[in-house]
């Protein structure tokens, strides 16, 4: 474990590092790194490196460009699959404007101030991801949307061909640190999901941009392509990125009460309402594409209607069986193209919001939903995620909770990003239309 810079000068020498990758994440959830030369590193860990932060979507303008980046130091992890050639290495980085401030719109800096909030009322927020990825063919070094293998729900050898790059990657995230706790094919052809034990809310997105590119990159070393797209194929399960969610208050779980209902504490029922109640502004940070949205229709295991359950899947929110320590919620709208650090920052600062205004949170639904008709789920007050990205875009807009939460910096610029995505997505004529058209009008 890395504590401070003395544990990083020891370790980068006794892995002959030569090169650093200094790791941020921008607003819409792409890693971005800059290496440099292990020489650096002295200067990286006591002032930080400065970029010109206006080449990055969403962060500032021109004549404010300057920008540092800080190295958090327990992050410093030796990239595995670098190791025979002189190792490299990376740090993600916190940003910070030339005169030592935090940079407002920094997405880690967003997480760490809602995570402050909830300190402040006692609580930390822990996540559990379960992210889901096709494995692709390349054709000519092109990606494709041919499935690797034909295996379905936890398929094994000789079907699933992708056992043995699965288990690379978990083998190389159990270097970079993971803990993992499950590995299996999904129900799609060439599709998968890892799970990793949770953790504190920043961790486990730092964890999330690690899981993504490592993905990508033992994919890319077997000729494949990994993709985290929500819905590659119409006609298939998209990737769903479902995150567990539970507060710790102390040593306790504070969604555990044996003497609750369901055994289930009342702040876990004000958390729900808040996510609940949020949801649809939330959509616009969770699920970020247009492509997202096709995602969310009904027939894919996915959610769809504003619902809780006990263990009903049909459900957005869900609250699995296993209690005591355990105790958890799972929420299955969000989806792997999010940025992690916004996603968890939106749903912390909606649950705190059920939790400070004692937000009831309806009732159950333990049947599925699905089956209702539109008539029935009108009667019961039942709701829908929005259908597009411009729909959630109109949600969040309005959503004074997450604007103040984002910043209006983030805000404003993630508004913007799915604004230009939905016209240049509906400015397109598309093969669907020439088919469906052409020929008949
Ligand atoms: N792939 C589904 C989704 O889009 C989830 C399937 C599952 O994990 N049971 O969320
Ligand atoms: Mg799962
Ligand atoms: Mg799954
Ligand atoms: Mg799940």
């Amino acid at each position: 474990i890395i504590c401070n810079k003395e544990d990083v000068i020891k370790a980068i020498e006794t892995n002959n590092v030569k090169f650093i990758r200094l790791q941020f994440t921008d607003i819409q959830g792409v890693v971005k790194d800059v290496e440099i030369p292990v020489t650096q590193i002295e200067k990286a860990l006591t002032t930080g490196i400065s970029f010109d932060g206006s080449s990055i979507e969403g962060f500032v303008r021109i004549d404010e460009s300057d920008m540092v980046l800080k190295p958090d130091i327990k992050t410093f992890a030796i990239l595995p699959w670098s190791k025979d050639k002189g190792g490299v290495a990376r740090i993600i980085c916190d940003i910070e404007m030339p005169d030592g401030s935090q940079f407002k719109a920094d997405p880690r800096y967003v997480l760490k101030k809602v995570m402050k909030e909830a300190e402040k009322m006692g609580f930390s927020l822990n996540v559990g991801p379960e992210l889901e990825f096709f494995l692709f063919e390349k054709v000519d070094g092109k990606a494709t949307t041919i499935p690797h293998d034909y295996g379905t729900y936890f398929e094994f050898a000789p079907t699933d061909l992708a056992e043995d790059i699965r288990r690379e990657i978990v083998l190389t995230l159990t270097d970079l640190n993971f803990d993992i706790e499950a590995s299996h094919h999904e129900v799609a052809f060439g599709q998968h999901e890892i799970d990793f034990k949770y953790g504190d809310a920043l961790t486990t997105a730092d964890n999330v941009m690690t899981f993504k590119y490592v993905t990508r990159t033992i994919a890319k070393l077997h000729g494949l392509h990994a993709t985290f797209m929500p819905k590659p194929i119409a006609s298939e399960n998209g990737s769903g990125m479902h995150v567990n969610l539970s507060l710790s208050k102390g040593e306790e779980n504070a969604f555990y009460d044996p003497d609750g209902e369901m055994e289930i504490s009342d702040t876990t029922k004000q958390f729900i309402a808040g996510v609940l109640k949020h949801i649809k502004a939330i959509s616009c940070i969770s699920n970020p594409l247009v492509n997202s949205y096709k995602r969310l229709i009904p027939g894919y295991e996915a959610p769809v209607y504003i619902t809780w359950s006990g263990a009903n899947r049909s459900s957005l929110i869900r609250i699995p069986s296993a209690r005591g320590k355990s105790t958890r919620v799972e929420l299955r709208s969000p989806d792997p193209s999010c940025n992690p650090y916004l996603t968890f920052a939106a749903i912390l600062a909606a649950g705190l919001d059920g939790i400070k205004n004692k937000i009831d949170p309806g009732k159950m639904m333990d049947y599925n939903v699905f089956d209702l008709t539109k008539q029935e789920r009108v009667e019961r007050g039942i709701e829908t995620l929005p259908s597009t990205i411009n729909e959630s875009a109109d949600y969040l807009e309005k959503n004074e909770l997450l604007k103040e939460t984002l910043g209006a910096h983030v805000h404003d610029n993630i508004l913007r990003i799915a604004r230009a995505e939905w016209d240049a997505y509906r400015t397109q004529v598309h093969d669907w239309e020439i088919q469906r058209y052409l020929n008949t009008i």
